[in-house]
């Protein structure tokens, strides 16, 4: 898929969540419905003064994320999809997705989103078993998510993503594995699988747990690509599975180094390679002070790493041509020697144009793009 650099895509961060996962480092807090109600004053307020800024950029893809956005009520969400619709130029076949949890995901909101023309959901599982899902403080157990599931179909939605996490305190490889095989039977579109990492800071840094240890850990991985590629998923990226044509247009963007703009709370924007973020006080984001902080240029040493680092995270890994294209030098000229070593060592395969991490490379994919940092 070719990113265009004439189009954007729109990030906008619901930061509410009806209470705070054990691991959880996002963004994301409970609060009462009036301050929910200002923050889609202060959203619908950004939504039109940053348009201004855009509209020669074709929009191809929104995306909704959290925090919780099934969390607030569905008026809030398509009155800000409406909204952005009438301030930017949204393409009719953009992509439009919302991440939703069981535990708020009711029906009729389902249908709402359906009906404003969001076409994407992405339903935050992350495990059929119950005891796992109350060991991570999550705020559903397994039947709300079948049920979520089954209410999203029923409201029409033809492409679904369930994201599941590996790693988890008492997971077990068989547990794991039964999650997996789920979520395989309700035959979503697209399956996000995700390791469990312990940030500072969260409940769980400071909690004796018992995780998996890193063999194990390395081979739920393993089995999560074997067991969906036996089931017609293919892999596109380090942790994400598709059925064919249902790749997420969104989150290639990122990982493609398009412009992104970020409305919201703490949300984050990349457009002509400058980078800025919203601020993450929520008070400041109410009054709209600050909705333009840490503007950044890229300098080009930081474009070329993070088109390898970003690009590599993809199965189809990165494009020499583009690299050449976009900063007018081969890409052997700047990273000729580190692209030998690895193909020597069998961690990263040259097809013609394209250059991407072999299964191996993938397994230690931190250390191999850590070699791609200039000084
Ligand atoms: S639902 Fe997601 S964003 Fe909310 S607390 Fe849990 S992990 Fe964090």
């Amino acid at each position: 898929m070719l990113i265009n650099k004439d189009s954007l895509s729109i990030y906008v961060h619901i930061p509410f969540c009806v209470r705070k996962c054990l691991y959880c480092d996002f963004l994301s807090f409970n609060c009462d419905k009036r301050a929910i109600d200002d923050y889609f004053v202060a959203l619908l307020t950004e939504v039109k003064e940053k348009s201004a800024d855009f509209r020669n950029l074709q929009v191809k893809s929104i995306f909704f994320g959290g925090g919780t956005p099934s969390y607030v009520d569905a008026e809030h969400i398509c009155d800000t999809l409406k909204c952005t619709r009438e301030n930017f130029n949204v393409a009719d076949d953009a992509e439009i997705s919302i991440e939703c949890n069981p535990a708020s995901a009711i029906y009729d909101k389902l249908q709402a989103y359906r009906e404003a023309g969001i076409n994407r959901i992405s339903i935050g599982a992350q495990s059929l078993n119950d005891e796992e899902l109350a060991r991570i403080g999550r705020a559903h157990n397994a039947d709300m998510f079948r049920e979520t599931f089954e209410n999203a179909r029923r409201a029409g939605f033809d492409n679904i993503n369930v994201d599941i996490m590996s790693a988890l305190p008492g997971q077990s490889m068989d547990s794991y594995m039964e999650t997996l095989s789920k979520v395989v039977n309700l035959n979503p579109e697209h399956i996000s699988a995700y390791s469990l990492i312990v940030e500072e800071g969260t409940p769980f840094y400071d909690m004796e747990l018992d995780f998996p240890d890193e063999e194990e850990d390395r081979r739920m991985y393993h089995e999560t690509k074997r067991f969906l590629s036996e089931h017609g998923y293919h892999r596109y990226e380090i942790s994400n599975y598709s059925r064919d044509g249902y790749e997420c247009y969104h989150n290639k963007v990122y990982w493609k180094r398009g412009n992104y703009l970020g409305l919201g709370l703490g949300a984050s924007s990349m457009v002509d390679n400058i980078r800025w973020k919203n601020t993450e006080e929520f008070n400041e984001y109410l009054s709209h002070e600050s909705n333009k902080k840490e503007l950044h240029s890229l300098t080009k040493s930081e474009c070329m790493e993070e088109f390898m680092f970003l690009g590599l995270r993809l199965t189809s890994g990165v494009c020499c041509s583009d690299f050449k294209a976009e900063f007018g030098q081969d890409i052997d000229e700047v990273y000729g020697k580190i692209i030998e070593k690895y193909i020597a060592e069998g961690l990263l395969i040259k097809d013609g144009d394209n250059l991407f991490l072999s299964d191996e490379g993938m397994d230690v994919s931190n250390t191999v793009m850590a070699d791609f940092l200039l000084d």
